[in-house]
C-alpha cells in the first residue's frame, strides 16, 4: 500500500491557494448580491468585481474595460476566434494558426471551417517552435485572425509572440485599406499566465485567454483580453454583462480568486519559476543518466519552467501513467486515447516525433508544492517501473 503521494499534474490543474479560497469566502454567503442590482447588496458585488478586474488588468498591462470575464479558458478561446472571425467576416474569412494549439482552438477552427472559413495550420520545428517569419508567409489579402498560444501545454514550448505581433502591425501598416481589414492577433495564455510576466502591450496582441485554475485559482473562471476597437460578436445573449459582450451573471467570487490568485503569482514570479526549473532540470539529468533510450521533448528551445515531456521506447504512455499512478505519483500522458487505439499526440506529431517513440509519452509538470524530496521519490520508483513494462514489452529487444 503507497501511501506516498506526488502530484506532478499541475499543467492539467492546480489547488487553489488557501489565500484565494480565503479572499472568495465571503462572496458566496455575505456579498452574494447580484452585480447587476441596483440596491447596496448589488453595489457591493459590482465594487469587488471592479476592484478584481482592475488588478487583472493592472498585471497585464491594459485597461480594465478590456477585461472580459468568462467561465473558463476554452470560452475565452471560443469567444476570441469565433467573435473576432463573425464580427470581421466582412473583411475576409482566413485564419491563420499552428498544429500544435489546444483543442480549444483547434476544434474552433474545425467547426469555423464548416462556417465558410478556411485556416492554415501552421508547422513547428523539432521543439515545437514556431517560426515567426511562417506566419507572414501565410497572410493572405482574406487573413482576418492570426491564433498562436503562449506557452504549448504538452512540451512547454515558448512561442515567439511580440516577434509575431511585430510582423502583423508590419502587415496592418501595409494593408491597402488600414484599420478597415485589420488582422487581429490572438494567443492563448493558458498555460504561460501566473508562470511568465505577460505584458499585452509588449506581446502585441489583440486578444489573450486565460484560465484562473491553471495558476492556483478556482476552476470555472477565466478571461479574455479583448484590446480596445476590436470588434467582437458575442458568444452569448441574453444579458448586458461585460458591456453587452458575454451575458450571463459574473461569477463574482471565481473572479475575486482568480484575480488574488495572479496576485499572489506576480509577487514571488521570478524566484518561484527558478525553483521550478532548478528542480525540472534535477528531474531530467536523473532521467538521462538512469533509464536508456529516454527523450526529452522540446528541451532545445526555450520553454516553461515547469513541464518536462517525455518518451521512452517500447512503452505506451498510458500504461507507465497507471503503473506510476499505483506508486502515488501523478503525471500526464501527451497521448490522447480514441476508442482503445491511442492516437500519438498531435503536438509531438508536429514536432516530427517518431510515432512509436511518441506512444510512451508522458508529461511532469512541476509546481508550487513540489519539493526535491518528490523528485527523488521519482528517481527512485521511475527507473524501476520502466524497466518492469520494457521486460513485457515485445518492442524491447534484449536492451
Ligand atoms: N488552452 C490551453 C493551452 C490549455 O492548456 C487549456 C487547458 O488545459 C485550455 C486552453 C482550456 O482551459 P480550461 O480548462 O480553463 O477550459
Amino acid at each position: 500500500m503507497v501511501t506516498r503521494k506526488v502530484y506532478l499534474d499541475y499543467s492539467a490543474t492546480t489547488p487553489t491557494r488557501s489565500e484565494v479560497v480565503e479572499a472568495m469566502k465571503p462572496y458566496f454567503a455575505e456579498i452574494f448580491g447580484n452585480a447587476s442590482s441596483l440596491h447596496a447588496f448589488g453595489q457591493e458585488a459590482r465594487k469587488a468585481l471592479a476592484d478584481a478586474r482592475e488588478s487583472i488588468a493592472a498585471i497585464i498591462g491594459a485597461k480594465p474595460d478590456e477585461i472580459i470575464f468568462t467561465g473558463c479558458g476554452t470560452e475565452a478561446d471560443n469567444m476570441a476566434l469565433k467573435g473576432a472571425v463573425w464580427a470581421n467576416s466582412g473583411n475576409g474569412n482566413h485564419i491563420i494558426t499552428t498544429k500544435i494549439e489546444h483543442h480549444a482552438i483547434l476544434q474552433t477552427c474545425e467547426y469555423l471551417e464548416t462556417q465558410g472559413f478556411k485556416v492554415t495550420y501552421l508547422d513547428v520545428d523539432s521543439n515545437g517552435r514556431l517560426d515567426p517569419q511562417t506566419v507572414r508567409k501565410a497572410f493572405l489579402p482574406q487573413t482576418i485572425l492570426v491564433s498562436v498560444m503562449h506557452a504549448n501545454n504538452e512540451v512547454g514550448a515558448i512561442q515567439p509572440i511580440a516577434d509575431i505581433g511585430q510582423i502583423i502591425a508590419a502587415e496592418n501598416a501595409n494593408r491597402a485599406n488600414p484599420g478597415a481589414s485589420q488582422i487581429y492577433f490572438h494567443t492563448d495564455a493558458v498555460q504561460s499566465a501566473g508562470k511568465m510576466k505577460i505584458n499585452v502591450n509588449e506581446l502585441k496582441v489583440d486578444l489573450l485567454s486565460i484560465s484562473a485554475h491553471k495558476f492556483y485559482g478556482p476552476k470555472g473562471v477565466g478571461m479574455l483580453y479583448v484590446r480596445r476597437g476590436t470588434c467582437m460578436t458575442p458568444l452569448f445573449h441574453g444579458g448586458h454583462h461585460e458591456r453587452n459582450r458575454r451575458a450571463g451573471t459574473e461569477n463574482i467570487s471565481g473572479i475575486v480568486g482568480m484575480a488574488k490568485a495572479l496576485e499572489m503569482c506576480a509577487t514571488d514570479m521570478d524566484a518561484e519559476q527558478a525553483r521550478q526549473r532548478a528542480l525540472r532540470e534535477r528531474l531530467e539529468k536523473g532521467i538521462l543518466a538512469t533509464i536508456p533510450d529516454a527523450v526529452i521533448n522540446g528541451s532545445g528551445g526555450p520553454r516553461v519552467a515547469n513541464v518536462l515531456n517525455c518518451s521512452f521506447r517500447a512503452i505506451e504512455g498510458e500504461g507507465l501513467l497507471l503503473s506510476l499512478d499505483l506508486e502515488g505519483i501523478a503525471v500526464s500522458t501527451g497521448s490522447a486515447c480514441a476508442s482503445g487505439s491511442s492516437e500519438p499526440s498531435h503536438v509531438l506529431k508536429a514536432m516530427c516525433i517518431d510515432t512509436a517513440l511518441a506512444q510512451g509519452t508522458i508529461r511532469f509538470s512541476l509546481g508550487r508544492l513540489t519539493t526535491d524530496d518528490d523528485i527523488s521519490y521519482v528517481l527512485e520508483v521511475l527507473p524501476r517501473v520502466v524497466s518492469r513494462l520494457r521486460s513485457m514489452s515485445p518492442l524491447w529487444k534484449g536492451k
